[in-house]
Formats: C-alpha cells, sequence, structure tokens
C-alpha cells in the first residue's frame, strides 16, 4: 500500500485524480504498477487498476493473474471490478471506500456476487486515513 500511495501522490502531481494501484505476484512481489492517467491518456479506461492489470499481464505474458494480488489506494469502480476478475486476480486490497461509485462493498458489491461465475477476496480500508486525505486534498485544491 506505501507504493501505491505514492503513485497516487505523483498522480496528483500530474493533475489526476490521485489513485495508485500495484499487482503482487503469488509470492508478494511487485508484478506491476500504475496510477490513474485518464488526463493524460484521454483514455476513459485510464484507471489505476486498469493500467496495473494490463501492465501485470504484460509483465506475465498471460492475461490471467491467478493468485496476484491487487492492491489499490480507493475502492474499485464497476470497470475496474469487471476487469478485475476477468484477470482472475484473487484478492483486492484497498484503502479508502467510495460511496459514490465504489464496486468492492459500498454501492455494489461485483467483486463478490455470487452470481457472477469468478469471485475475488475484499480487504477494504487498509490505511483508509492516509488514502482519504489524498483524495480530499486533491479535490478541496480544486474548487
Ligand atoms: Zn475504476
Amino acid at each position: 500500500m506505501d507504493r501505491a500511495l505514492r503513485l497516487a501522490a505523483d498522480a496528483a502531481a500530474a493533475d489526476e485524480i490521485p489513485v495508485g494501484a500495484v499487482v503482487l505476484d503469488p509470492a508478494g512481489r511487485i508484478l506491476a504498477e500504475g496510477r490513474n492517467n485518464r488526463e493524460e491518456t484521454a483514455d476513459p479506461t485510464g484507471h489505476a487498476e486498469i493500467v496495473a492489470l494490463r501492465a501485470a499481464a504484460a509483465a506475465q505474458g498471460s492475461w490471467n493473474l491467478t493468485g496476484c494480488t491487487l492492491v489499490v489506494t480507493m475502492e474499485p469502480c464497476v470497470m475496474c471490478a469487471g476487469a478485475i476478475l476477468q484477470s482472475r486476480i484473487g484478492r483486492v486490497v484497498f484503502g479508502a471506500w467510495d460511496d459514490k461509485a465504489g464496486a468492492a462493498g459500498s454501492l455494489y458489491d461485483v467483486l463478490r456476487d455470487r452470481r457472477l461465475p469468478y469471485r475475488a477476496e475484499v480487504v477494504g480500508g487498509v490505511r483508509e486515513d492516509e488514502a482519504v486525505a489524498q483524495l480530499r486534498a486533491f479535490f478541496a485544491e480544486r474548487r
């Protein structure tokens, strides 16, 4: 989460919403990382999780990330939760809850929906205060 928070700070410095993500391999080593880059790339899918998942799949030479863990500073949205399930990531650890658009337990719980064929274990609220502080500072500056 330390690395993810640092990536989120990099995003804020680049005028992107501060969200950072890392993918850990089954041994717990950092396989890939990402941060929000939606403004920079003009890509609506440029969320930290998607960037990190793409980099992890490229690093592994496979879309299948079974046994890996995604660590992200904010609760994944519906799009990212879908991508997480498609990647077969087994575990998601996140910082700030997102009551407005979260899909890992707050608004939706896509990652643990028993109607879907794949699910992921979810651990939310890890270093939540720091992640929330980053987001608040970013939006406070822009109002
Ligand atoms: Zn997202």
